[in-house]
C-alpha cells in the first residue's frame, strides 16, 4: 500500500524531528499526544489530543494513518498490539516489550549473543542484599520499568556502603541490580532496518552524560575499528532477532581492552543520533521515516567530524551565541517553558571533514 500519512505516538522533540523529515519526503503526519500544541504537533498536519492508550483515539489514529510509529519506548504494549490489528506498526510491539523492562531487555540481548553487565532481579530488600554480596558490594540498582535519564537509580560504589532501606527508597517496585561496570567511555550506535531486511548503521558516537542526561555526542568515537565493528554486528543481530523495521539506538560501555558491554536499547530515533542531521547525507529521522514508509534506506555516510551538544534548561539562553558561530546547526524544540533538566534543543558543530570511519 502506498503510504501517505504516518501516525506518530508521542509529541516530544523526537516526534517533531520525525514529522519534519516526513514532510520533506511529502508524507503527512498525525500525532497522538495528550498535551495540546506539543513540539511535534507544531510541525505536523494534525494532532489527536488523547492518552496513548485511549481506545477511541487509537481507532481514530488507525483510521487516519497508513502506518503508525512512535517516538518513545513507554507506549503501552497493549496499545501497539491493538493498533497492529488494523494498521502496520513499525517498529514492532515486541521491541517495546523488550525495551520497557530492563530485565527482559538484558535477557533478550544475552539471547542474541550480546554481552551486558551481570544482573539479578531484585524484588525485596533481601534480594538486594544477596545480589550485592554476589557483586562484591558494588552495583547499580535500577527500576526495571519507566527509568530514563538516570532516574530511578542508586549506585553502590564501594563495598562499605549500607543498602539499608534502598529497596523501599526506589518505590517498592520491581528492580534490577547490575554489576558495576568500570568502563572507560560510553558509545552508542544508531542503526536502521528496512522492511526487506537491509541493515545500515551510522558511525558510533562517543557520549558524555551530565547528571544522568546526555550532554554531548562526539564523532568519531575514540574506539578501535574492531570495537566499532562489534557495535555494528550487535545492532544487526538485535534488529534481525526483533524482525525490526525502523531506527534503533543502542548504548554501550567500552572497557579498557575495547570490549563492549551493552547497556540499553531504545526502539526509536535516539538523542545520541541527532548529529546525523548535520554530518550525514541522510539523518536518523529521514532514515526512520524511509523504513516505516517502506522506502529504500538512504546513505548513512558521515561526511564530517562533529560534536552534538544538548541544550538543557537554561542552556537555551546560549542560543544567540551558538547562532553566531560558523558551522553550527541549531535545532530548537518549540518548548515555551524552560525547566532544569528539560531538553530545549541541541546544536551540532561541524569540526571539518571526516577523519576516521570507525569500522
Ligand atoms: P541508564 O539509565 O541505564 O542509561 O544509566 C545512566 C548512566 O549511569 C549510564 O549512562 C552510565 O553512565 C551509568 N551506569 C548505568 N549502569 C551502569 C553500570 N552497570 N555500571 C556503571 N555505570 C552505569
Amino acid at each position: 500500500m502506498t503510504v501517505r500519512t504516518i501516525g506518530i505516538i508521542g509529541g516530544g522533540q523526537l516526534g517533531r524531528m520525525l514529522a519534519i523529515a516526513a514532510a520533506r519526503l511529502n508524507f503527512r503526519t498525525i500525532i497522538l499526544e495528550p498535551q495540546a500544541d506539543c513540539p511535534a504537533a507544531q510541525v505536523a498536519n494534525g494532532q489527536i489530543v488523547a492518552a496513548y492508550d485511549d481506545p477511541a483515539a487509537l481507532a481514530e489514529l488507525a483510521g487516519r494513518a497508513d502506518v503508525v510509529t512512535y517516538e518513545f519506548e513507554n507506549v503501552p504494549v497493549s496499545a501497539a498490539e491493538a493498533l497492529q490489528r488494523s494498521v502496520p506498526v513499525h517498529p514492532p510491539a515486541k521491541a517495546l516489550d523488550v525495551a520497557q523492562d530492563r530485565l527482559t531487555e538484558k535477557r533478550f540481548l544475552n539471547g542474541c549473543g550480546i554481552e551486558t553487565a551481570r544482573f539479578h532481579a531484585v524484588d525485596s530488600q533481601a534480594d538486594l542484599e544477596k545480589a550485592l554480596v554476589d557483586f562484591g558490594g558494588k552495583g547499580v540498582l535500577k527500576t526495571r520499568r519507566m527509568g530514563y535519564d538516570g532516574k530511578g537509580q542508586r549506585v553502590f560504589r564501594s563495598p562499605g556502603e549500607s543498602p539499608a532501606g534502598a529497596y523501599d527508597a526506589l518505590g517498592g517496585v520491581p528492580l534490577i541490580l547490575e554489576s558495576f561496570v568500570p568502563f572507560e567511555r560510553e558509545v552508542s550506535i544508531i542503526a536502521a532496518r528496512s522492511a526487506d531486511g537491509t541493515v545500515l548503521c551510522y558511525d558510533p558516537a562517543e557520549n558524555v552524560h551530565r547528571n544522568g542526561i546526555l550532554h554531548t555526542s562526539t564523532l568519531p568515537a575514540r574506539i578501535s575499528d574492531a570495537t566499532a565493528k562489534t557495535a555494528r554486528e550487535s545492532a544487526g543481530k538485535l534488529l534481525a532477532a526483533l524482525g525490526y523495521v525502523g531506527v534503533i539506538g543502542m548504548e554501550f560501555f567500552v572497557m579498557a581492552d575495547g570490549k563492549l558491554i551493552a547497556n540499553e536499547i531504545a526502539p526509536r530515533v535516539h538523542n545520541s543520533g541527532h548529529w546525523t542531521e548535520a554530518a550525514c547525507v541522510v539523518s536518523q529521522f529521514e532514515q526512520h521515516i524511509r523504513a516505516v514508509a517502506g522506502l529504500v534506506l538512504g546513505s548513512s555516510y558521515r561526511h564530517s567530524d562533529c560534536v552534538m551538544t544538548n541544550l538543557i534548561g537554561d542552556d537555551i539562553l546560549q542560543v544567540p551565541a551558538w547562532l553566531a558561530k560558523k558551522d553550527v546547526l541549531v535545532h530548537l524544540y518549540g518548548k515555551t517553558e524552560s525547566r532544569p533538566g528539560r531538553k530545549m534543543g541541541h546544536v551540532t558543530e561541524l569540526k571539518g571533514p571526516k577523519t576516521s570511519s570507525q569500522g
